[in-house]
């Protein structure tokens, strides 16, 4: 497996559920404060599954803009 299909394969995965492997999750609301805390500390935001509903947290696919804030 070359390096490109090893990241492609990577990004599979993170658009998919990882308790079933349905590919059609979208963004969970950030309830209260400690999850704020979690996306602003680890860029990590909560995910929601449209087959399993199961929820489950990723990595903010989005890059940062810049160092400072
Ligand atoms: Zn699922």
């Amino acid at each position: 497996m070359t390096h490109a299909e090893r990241s492609a394969r990577a990004f599979e995965q993170a658009r998919s559920c990882p308790a079933c492997g349905d590919d059609e999750i979208y963004r969970s609301m950030m309830r209260g404060a400690l999850e704020r805390a979690f996306h602003w500390i680890w860029r990590v935001r909560p995910y929601r599954c449209n087959a399993c509903y199961r929820r489950f947290w990723r990595a903010d696919t989005r890059p940062r803009l810049g160092a400072t804030r």
